[in-house]
């Protein structure tokens, strides 16, 4: 082979379907960026996607201009995944995995066969996805929780303010009135150590799957004391962290300190180091959950072929956006049907309607 790869991209502006709230902040628009890496030699075109999500310092400009520097980096040889990644120039997880993901789809569609089986895995094996219920009101958040109809929710708490841990409280016991759904919840850092002490021996009366990242970001000591807490309380509520957790090193260093972690190939850098970060976890007796950040089924299709190696899955991305340019993983309920069609298995959505 002798053709350079060649690498573009290009902006996509999401709609949400409806404000999307959490401990962060709100938004009604998210800005990705899509990536096209294509072989001359073949005619196949891998894709990918980045996601420009402010709070992990990503922006749609910066995806931009790190493709535009990179696509010299492509090589010739699409079978070369390790070596084009390895001498990719520095830049943000999104940015990285706009060009790990593209890679692996055209490595995928040069052998005719979806990423799952050739990471040798069962897809029928895929947890089920949760669905996400952002901040609102806890009578909206109710409500929202009922007209799902599903079985699998993930309720977004860590309300700032004094009275924030009351309130949000008051949303688990508002949702567990109207549904008998598992519930998770997921504080992302807006509680101090005395609000989850306080909060989370109430929030399990609501019967309780988890409960993700309920301290501020990088506070491994306080989720250590949290856990030995709670068990010394004969609390055995299973704590994640997300935030604190990029890269299978930062997994490393989790060990003891939490139960559980969150992997996104929008915090690794794709898949190559997701799954570097799932065996590092595995290997400390950690449990996974595979996580999303607002993406299109380009970035949340390719995270799910990983699916099968996860005991949870929230990967309910396409679910929440209005203007999904591309369709890929779809959705039974709550279950997730990985595509079958070669690498990530994504297609446009004029395409096949
Ligand atoms: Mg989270």
């Amino acid at each position: 082979m002798t053709s350079i790869l060649s690498l573009k991209c290009e902006r996509i502006t999401i709609n949400l379907r409806t404000t999307f709230r959490v401990a962060h902040g709100a938004s009604d628009q998210r800005y990705n960026v899509i990536s096209y890496l294509d072989d001359p030699e073949t005619g196949l075109c891998g894709i990918g996607e980045g996601a420009a999500v402010a709070y992990h310092g990503e922006s749609q400009d910066g995806i931009m201009s790190y493709l535009q520097n990179a696509a010299g980096s492509m090589g010739d040889d699409p079978f070369l995944i390790e070596d084009t990644l390895n001498h990719l120039p520095p830049g943000t997880p999104a940015s990285r995995a706009a060009v790990d993901i593209a890679l692996h789809d055209l490595w995928g569609k040069h052998l005719g066969q979806p990423l799952y089986r050739l990471f040798g895995l069962n897809p029928s094996a895929a947890p089920q996805t949760s669905f996400t219920i952002g901040m609102d009101e806890p009578a909206l958040m109710a409500e929202r929780a009922a007209k799902s109809g599903l079985p699998l929710i993930k309720i977004k708490l860590g309300r700032a303010g004094e009275n924030g841990a009351a309130v949000d409280l008051e949303s688990v016991a508002g949702i567990r009135k109207v549904t008998q759904a598992k519930l998770q919840v997921d504080a992302n850092c807006g509680w101090s150590r005395e609000q989850a002490e306080w909060i989370i021996p109430r929030l399990v009366d609501y019967d309780l799957e988890l409960v993700e990242q309920p301290l501020p970001k990088g506070d491994i000591e306080g989720l250590r004391q949290l856990r030995q807490s709670l068990r010394s309380q004969n609390i055995h509520v299973p704590i994640f962290t997300d935030e604190n957790v990029k890269t299978a090193r930062d997994v490393a260093a989790h060990a003891g300190a939490v139960d559980g972690v969150v992997i996104k190939i929008m915090k690794t850098g794709g898949l190559r180091e997701a799954l570097r970060a799932v065996h590092t976890a595995r290997s400390l007796g950690m449990q996974l959950m595979l996580g999303c950040m607002v993406e299109t089924s380009v970035g949340v299709s390719a995270a799910a072929h990983l699916a099968p190696l996860f005991d949870y899955a929230d990967l309910d991305g396409p679910l929440l956006i209005a203007n999904d340019p591309y369709v890929g993983l779809k959705y039974d309920g709550s279950r997730m049907l990985l595509p079958d069609s070669p690498g990530i298995g994504v297609s446009k959505r004029e395409a096949v309607q």
